[in-house]
């Protein structure tokens, strides 16, 4: 199982999800009220093929810092940049000292 759940944290305390996906060794962009939808829906549409569906990006301009912690490789977390409307990761998606693709 290469897959591990990931929580985004806004400075506010609003969390959103998504999954961190091993096999790329990086975040998926978009993000989702629940992990239970995470898994359903992200993971259900990486299977199926959709990867599209697991991507988002934000349009309005509004991402804010937050702190991503995944429960990948024992557990991490690192500060990147997400936006709560668009419901998209926009900023780095993989913990500290890996290369981030981006
Ligand atoms: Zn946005």
């Amino acid at each position: 199982m290469s897959r591990a759940s990931a929580t985004v944290t806004f400075a506010d305390g609003h969390q959103l999800f998504t999954l961190y996906n091993g096999t790329v060794d990086q975040l998926w962009t978009r993000l989702v009220d629940s992990l239970d939808v995470a898994w359903d829906e992200l993971w259900g549409a990486y299977k199926g093929a959709d990867f599209a569906a697991t991507d988002a990006e934000c349009t309005c301009g509004q991402d804010e810092p937050v702190t991503v912690s995944t429960d990948y490789g024992g557990g991490d977390s690192w500060m990147s940049w997400a936006c709560r409307h668009c419901k998209a990761v926009t900023g780095r998606l993989v913990p500290d000292g890996y290369d981030d693709p981006y």
